[in-house]
C-alpha cells in the first residue's frame, strides 16, 4: 500500500470549496459578469480597463479581475473612476433569489455519506457575503457543514489561506496528523494553500479552471464528486 493510500484512510476533516466544486456556477457567473461589463462600457470606462477585466476573468475569479482593474486605475491616477467600478461590480451580486444554481451530480449523495461516515466538513468560499449565503441556502447544503466561511476580497476580506489557518487554529487541527483534505476546482487558490499547508489536495475537474496549470500537482484529480467516496472507500 503506498503512502497516499494510507493517508486517505486517515482523513477525518474535509474542507470544500463551493463554486464549481459542489455546484455549477459558470452559467450564472457568466451572465452576471456580462451585466457588469455592459454597465462599465456604458459608463464610458476606457477600453484598456475592459480588456484587462476580460483578460483576468478568463483565468481568475471575478473578484480578482475587479481588484486588478482598481489597482490599475490607482496606478494610472484615475482614482475618481474606482467608485464606478465598485458600483458596477455590485451587479454581479444577485439581490434576490431569482437565479438558477444547481448542485453538481452526486453532491448531495456525497455530502450525505461523508456526514454519515462521521467526516467533519467545512465550506470555504470567496465572494459577496449575501450572495454566497443565498447560494448555500438555495442549494440546501448548509447543514452538512460544521461551519462555513465566506469572505469577499473586494471589500478587503480574508484570503482562503487565512481562512484555512483560522479553521486549523479554531478547531485545533494539525496538518502533521495527515487527516485533512481540501477539495476544490482552483489550483491557484484553495488547492495551492492546501498544498502549502501540507493537506491532502483533490482537484475537482469542473468549470473554467479545469485545464489550468500550477507549479505543483494536486494529489488527486476527480471529475465526479462520487469519485471522492470511492477514494475514501465510503459506500
Ligand atoms: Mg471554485
Amino acid at each position: 500500500m503506498n503512502e497516499r493510500m494510507v493517508w486517505l484512510d486517515l482523513i477525518k476533516t474535509i474542507i470544500f470549496d463551493l463554486d464549481d466544486t459542489l455546484c455549477d456556477s459558470t452559467p450564472s457567473i457568466t451572465e452576471h459578469y456580462n451585466l457588469v461589463k455592459k454597465d462599465l462600457t456604458s459608463s464610458g470606462l476606457d477600453n484598456k480597463y475592459l480588456m484587462l477585466l476580460d483578460e483576468i476573468f478568463k483565468v481568475d475569479s471575478f473578484e480578482d479581475a475587479i481588484k486588478q482593474v482598481i489597482e490599475q486605475l490607482r496606478h494610472d491616477k484615475k482614482d475618481s473612476l474606482i467608485s464606478n467600478v465598485l458600483t458596477a461590480a455590485e451587479l454581479y451580486n444577485i439581490k434576490d433569489d431569482n437565479f438558477e444554481i444547481a448542485l453538481l451530480p452526486g453532491a448531495q449523495e456525497m455530502l450525505e455519506k461523508l456526514n454519515r461516515a462521521g467526516k467533519q466538513l467545512f465550506l470555504v468560499t470567496i465572494g459577496d457575503q449575501m450572495l454566497q449565503e443565498r447560494k448555500i441556502k438555495k442549494l440546501g447544503i448548509g447543514h452538512y457543514f460544521k461551519a462555513y466561511y465566506i469572505s469577499n476580497p473586494i471589500g478587503g476580506g480574508s484570503t482562503k489561506e487565512k481562512l484555512f489557518n483560522d479553521i486549523l487554529k479554531g478547531y485545533k487541527l494539525n496538518p502533521d496528523y495527515c487527516d485533512i483534505m481540501v477539495v476544490g476546482d482552483k489550483l491557484k487558490d484553495e488547492l495551492k494553500y492546501g498544498h502549502e499547508l501540507g493537506l491532502l489536495t483533490v482537484q475537482m475537474l469542473h468549470g473554467k479552471y479545469k485545464d489550468a496549470k500550477a507549479d505543483f500537482e494536486p494529489h488527486y484529480k476527480i471529475s465526479s464528486l462520487l469519485e471522492l467516496l470511492e477514494l475514501l472507500k465510503i459506500k
